[in-house]
């Protein structure tokens, strides 16, 4: 709970202080008032379509509430924010799924500097921390950098890593990964991958043969394709996630950055318009800095 309070001081200060600001300049609850409200959320990244849907929800709140002065309206809209941030949350599986049994796979995919290999060091630092045995492949082999992050990582971590040297085949390092999990009893691999969206198609491939190599091995794996956006990126990263998942089938979302993003609204207008659930929020750049998404906690870091 910590950690979100001061992980999302940015996002809460943009939002809350637009939010006084609204109110500075409250009147009545006429229509000019609602088209601020409106404007506010898109300048929180909700995007158009979630803005104007929300403000709808928000309008008929203050009719059905009867709210006519500035107290009522302005506790009738933070309450109905904060049910709408939550209630989108229920039912949605936030969990990151296990294998029953054998080697668990995770699949990391996402542009090139969304936080992927920052991801899988600190999961992997976790998840050693809790028992697991874990092995990473570094997928990415497009970029002798990534290679190397993911090995200080490794050696940070102690935790081997299955690495090839740049310009090597991604399938054949994940290929190699896969065979050492089962044959050495792994519990979870994390796997990197290339993030180069200049070249959209091959990428996409890349991706294709790595995941095929994958089930070939193991039928039930992998148990998550973790799609990684920089929250920072806003209306970007959005668009981001639904090309890939045109593509490439995600099962959960790690939102990186939201230390560093004014805008947490980026949460909502993924989960309205991809139905994807977020599963981890990057809230720092430290081993500790990554955690599972609770909804309930982060509505309470951001209108707090
Ligand atoms: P990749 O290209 O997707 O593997 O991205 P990297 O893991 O290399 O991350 C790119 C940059 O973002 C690095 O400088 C990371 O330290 C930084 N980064 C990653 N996650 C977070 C986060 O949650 N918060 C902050 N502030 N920085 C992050």
């Amino acid at each position: 709970e910590q950690k979100y309070d001061t992980g999302l001081e940015k996002s809460r200060s943009t939002f809350g202080d637009k939010l006084n600001a609204l109110f500075a300049n409250f009147r009545s609850v006429d229509e000019d008032f609602f088209d601020d409200l409106e404007e506010m959320l898109i300048g929180a990244d909700v995007g158009f379509e979630t803005a104007e849907k929300l403000t709808d929800e928000l309008r008929d709140e203050v009719k059905l509430k009867n709210a006519k002065n500035k107290d009522e309206v302005s506790q009738v809209i933070v309450q109905k924010l904060v049910d709408i941030y939550g209630e989108a949350g229920e039912g949605e599986d936030n969990t990151l799924h296990y294998a029953e049994s054998g080697p668990t796979v995770f699949l990391f995919v996402g542009v090139n500097g969304a936080g992927k290999t920052t991801t899988i060091g600190k999961l992997a630092h976790q998840l050693q921390q809790g028992g697991k045995k874990v092995l990473l492949a570094a997928g990415d082999t497009f970029r002798a950098g990534a290679i190397q992050q993911l090995q200080e990582w490794g050696k940070r971590d102690e935790v081997p890593v299955v690495a090839t040297e740049a310009g090597g085949d991604p399938a054949a390092v994940v290929f190699d990964a896969v065979k050492r999990a089962k044959d050495e009893n792994f519990d979870v691999l994390l796997v990197d991958t290339a993030g180069r969206l200049q070249n959209k198609v091959n990428l996409m491939k890349e991706l294709d043969k790595i995941k095929r190599v994958i089930v070939r091995e193991l039928p039930d794996a992998p148990q998550e394709v973790l799609l990684v956006l920089d929250a920072t990126t806003g209306q970007n990263a959005l668009s981001q996630a639904k090309e890939f998942n045109q593509t490439t089938k995600i099962s959960g979302i790690v939102l990186t950055k939201l230390d560093g993003s004014g805008k947490g609204g980026i949460v909502l207008a993924i989960r309205n318009s991809l139905h994807v659930p977020v599963k981890l929020v990057g809230l720092g750049e430290k081993v500790d800095d990554l955690q599972t998404f609770d909804p309930n906690k982060f509505v309470y870091g951001l209108f707090k």
